[in-house]
């Protein structure tokens, strides 16, 4: 079954120049890439993303490293992966959450480590169920920065509307 799923390389995967090696280990799915972007964190994407998480006692620390200021990196790079058993198939070769406990050759296994603070820094985040992935892509992606109809839209009609345009 062909799936869509959203994956973050975080901002120690930047900053270790893991980039093109992430995305070289993830061309091996043969899944496509159908949107991607370099976005800076807000407080509010941070804590909506990661709101499962709320109550735990690491939150205010998850919340610096994916804004990247654990790295002072204040980036992530966002992209969707779309086909076949997509989000299976992108957490097999991320591996565990834990760094220490990923399989060695996995991405996490590979370039993961835990902070003295105790924070997992796994280089990538990939959704983990059809469910989260839905979620996730609404929140980081509008349906015009994604190259594919993944999920049903509406026109809206918007009142009094903004827009950054090029001088
Ligand atoms: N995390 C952590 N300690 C934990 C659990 C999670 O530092 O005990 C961090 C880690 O960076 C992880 C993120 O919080 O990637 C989100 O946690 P989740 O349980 O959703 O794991 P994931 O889906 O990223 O494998
Ligand atoms: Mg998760």
């Amino acid at each position: 079954m062909n799936q869509q799923t959203l994956i973050l390389i975080k901002p120690d995967g930047l900053k270790k120049s893991l980039t093109g090696n992430i995305l070289t280990r993830l061309s091996e799915t043969k899944l496509e890439i159908v949107a991607a972007k370099m976005v800076r964190v807000s407080q509010e994407l941070a804590q909506e993303h990661y709101k499962h998480l709320k109550n735990k006692d690491f939150f205010p620390e998850l919340i610096k490293y994916i804004r990247g200021e654990l790295h002072q990196r204040r980036k992530v790079m966002a992209l969707v992966y779309w086909g076949e058993s997509a989000i299976q198939k992108v957490r097999d070769l991320a591996g565990a959450t834990n760094p220490e406990e990923a399989e060695a050759t996995s991405i996490r296994g590979s370039y993961g480590r835990i902070t003295t603070g105790g924070i997992y820094e796994n280089v990538l985040h990939c959704s983990s169920n059809e469910q989260e992935a839905e979620r996730e892509i609404k929140l980081w992606f509008e349906p015009e920065e994604i190259i594919v109809d993944l999920y049903p839209t509406k026109i809206t009609q918007l009142k009094s509307y903004k827009k950054r345009v090029w001088r």
